[in-house]
């Protein structure tokens, strides 16, 4: 154990290094598009692979969530970076993850940090970081002055809701266990999950639900009420809302507030 100061001189010390780890070793390669630039140790073929998905995801996630008509962001200087490492080991080295981790978004710096891997990466890391960086980018980090201080608004299943949802697969699948969650009524009903802001509060058994059920009132929102509605939702957000205010704002008549999304979801996937 060591003291709390000494802990903080640590972290910073090692957030140094592993800057330094992925951002200045010599021998990264670049890779240039429109909105990224990939930088990679191997495999150019893979580069170019990475490149061309991750711009046809860029333009799918953007129309998917309605942010197309506010989309001018990530070119020139303003493009995101994905750095690939030749293998898991060397990403684990570099980043010091534990060892199931294979890719992180860090998002003020617009970076995915992952290496080269099987389908796993095209069909779900990619875009499910990718959506986390957009719909940051988008919303940004808001807060709100609360009885305990300045106070986030943004909770995390509106964040892992929005990364999923651009996974291929995932959808149907939370539509699965979310049927069956309301149909034993062992969901976590919304007024708890609002709660949740972080993922390391909940355990493994609590994940599943709330991954799923992010995704699916993300879905929800989406399909009902379209994604040019759901951008706005999120764009109240992004200007101080909370999530009720928001609703009652962009879902006037149809949805009042949080009690009422639940009752309207739960009715949608089967209750
Ligand atoms: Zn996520």
């Amino acid at each position: 154990m060591v003291t709390l100061p000494l802990r903080i001189g640590l972290t910073v010390a090692l957030a140094i290094l592993l800057s330094c780890a992925y951002a200045y070793a010599g021998d990264w390669k670049e890779l240039k598009s429109d909105h990224f630039i990939i930088y990679y140790l191997g495999d150019e073929s893979f580069a170019s692979e990475t490149s061309r998905k991750a711009e046809s995801y860029y333009d799918r996630i953007a129309s998917d969530l309605g942010y197309s008509r506010y989309d001018k962001f990530w070119q020139w200087d303003d493009r995101a970076k994905i750095y690939l490492y030749r293998n898991h080991e060397d990403f684990l080295r570099a980043t010091n993850k534990p060892s199931w981790v294979h890719g992180t978004a860090v998002y003020e710096k617009k970076e995915i940090i992952s290496y080269e891997w099987g389908s796993g990466f095209f069909d779900t890391l990619l875009p499910h970081e990718m959506a986390h960086l957009i719909f940051r980018d988008f919303v940004g980090f808001p807060l709100i002055k609360g009885r305990a201080g300045w106070e986030r608004t943004i909770p995390l299943w509106m964040d892992e809701g929005v990364a999923q949802w651009a996974e291929a697969g995932k959808r149907a699948r939370a539509a699965e266990i979310v049927g069956a969650l309301i149909k034993s009524k062992k969901y976590i009903p919304l007024d708890q999950l609002m709660t949740i802001y972080n993922d390391t509060a909940v355990d493994a058994e609590m994940s599943l639900k709330v991954y799923a059920e992010a995704v699916s009132l993300v879905g929800y929102l989406i399909k009902e009420y379209g994604a040019d509605r759901f951008a706005l939702f999120c764009k109240q957000l992004r200007d101080g809302k909370s999530v009720d205010e928001g609703l009652s704002f962009v879902y006037t008549g149809s949805i009042q507030n949080i009690k009422e999304l639940e009752s309207k979801w739960i009715k949608y996937y089967g209750g």
